[in-house]
This record gives C-alpha cells, structure tokens and sequence, in this order.
C-alpha cells in the first residue's frame, strides 16, 4: 500500500474510485483543510522555488507528481513512498510562498470567509473565524496555530490531525499580511472580558488586576492616538484605523 492509497482515497464525481489529480487528492485528505489549491503556474516557475531545493529531496520529481507529469506506476513501493512524502513537503512550503501573494491571499480570503480554519474558542469573540499561522518559518519547530483577529491570541487546532501538520505550511506571515491586505476584515476587538466571582461578588485581588488591565488598555489607547493612529469605538469594541500612508504596500505579483 502506498501513502496515497492508505489515506483518503478522492471520490470523482462520477463516483469511481480514482484519484485523478494530485492536488485534489492532496486537498481532500482528511486534516489538510488548511491548504487551498496552488495554481500550476506559481509550483511550475523556477523563482518561486528559489532556497527549496536544499529543503526537499528530489524536487523535480516531487513538482511532476503534484502536476500530475509523471506515472507513479513505474516505481517501486519504496520509491513511490518517498516520492510522495516529499511531495507533501514541497507542496507545504511553496503553499506558505503562495498564501501572502495577491492570488493566495484571497484564496485564503475564500476559506476564512467560510470559517475553513474555525472559530475561536473564546466566549466574548462570539465565533469569530480564525487564520492559520506558523510559529517558525522552519519545518520541524512547530505544529500550525491559529490566530484569532479579535482577541489577538493565539489557538491550537482542535483535531488532533491538524496539529500534526507543520506550522511553516503556513508561515509567520500570512495572518499580519492578510489584514493588511483586508482592512475591513479586521474586527472590533472586544471590551468586555471575564472577571471571576464568588456568590456574585468580585475577587478583591482580582477586581485590582483587571482594573490596572483596563488602565493599561486605555494607556494604549492614548499612545495609538497621539501617534497618529485613530482608534474607532463601536458597539462591539474598538478598532484601530492606520492612515492610509502609513500602511506598508502589499506584495505585488
Ligand atoms: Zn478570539
């Protein structure tokens, strides 16, 4: 059995058991919801693959596999194996290249509309829609995370397939370039937050913390504004608007 045939085999419409392309397989494998599909030319232009060559073994063979270039037949179990894990890679760390180029980005835009990478957990960011991000741009440091854009912090996925899957995949990036790319999908954040009580009445060393908390809030505030920086209060929090000349440009393709 190779690694292909173990996982998720890609159903076609026409409902044979056939895996047809790669990437569809690849995209349809349970616990790689994250990724969205690299368009063939962005995998197939040399450029885009610059440093990666010494990070993957065999990329010409790993790049024919993904577009569907070369027949797995005619390798052995072992080779075909290999092939395919490197494949993987390949596709990982070109897709965490791709996601903070213009065409990626609203790629991304597509599946975090539809909440691809889920909600946070918190209860006063009322189900906002989270973006993956990677802790280290280097493999092997650490597992995706998510980022949620109202609270500002940060989420380990809640299936265990997806923590498995390498947060370089991802890059450290993508969340910051993604709001500058979306301004409007930057959210109010948050004013109101959790204080524990006993029998209804505040925790004495408690109501301290969180009053100094909402002093260092309202300090920041202040700096913000007096560095030119608008702060927007809304029903649902406040939002910080950058000039538009200060906001660095986003990559052009
Ligand atoms: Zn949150």
């Amino acid at each position: 059995m190779t690694g292909r045939q173990e996982e998720e085999v890609y159903t076609s419409d026409s409902g044979s058991q056939f895996t047809e392309y790669w990437v569809d397989w690849f995209l349809g494998t349970k616990g790689n919801e994250y990724f969205c599909d690299i368009d063939e030319e962005y995998i197939t232009d040399k450029f885009n693959l610059t440093g990666l060559y010494s990070e993957v073994d065999g990329v010409h063979l790993a790049i024919d596999l993904i577009t569907d270039e070369l027949k797995v037949d005619e390798l052995t179990e072992e080779q075909t194996e290999q092939l395919e894990s490197n494949a993987r890679l390949l596709y990982g760390l070109i897709h965490a290249r791709y996601i903070i180029t213009t065409r990626g980005l609203q790629k991304m835009m597509d599946k975090y509309k539809k909440a691809d990478f889920g909600y946070c957990s918190r209860v006063y960011c009322q189900l906002q829609h989270l973006l993956p991000v990677g802790l280290s741009d280097h493999m092997g440091v650490a597992s995706v995370k998510l980022y949620c854009p109202k609270c500002e912090d940060l989420y380990n996925p809640k299936s265990s397939r997806h923590s498995l899957i390498d947060g370089a995949f991802f890059g450290t990036t993508f969340p910051g370039m993604f709001l500058q790319a979306y301004p409007q999908l930057v959210p109010a954040h948050p004013t109101d937050r959790y204080v524990p009580k006993v029998f209804g009445f505040h925790l004495h060393e408690y109501a301290k913390l969180a009053r100094w908390q909402e002093l260092q809030r309202l300090k920041l505030e202040k700096r913000l504004i007096d560095n030119g920086m608008k702060t927007l209060n809304t029903p649902n929090g406040y939002i910080y608007q950058e000039e538009e000349s200060k906001r660095p440009q986003t990559e052009k393709e």
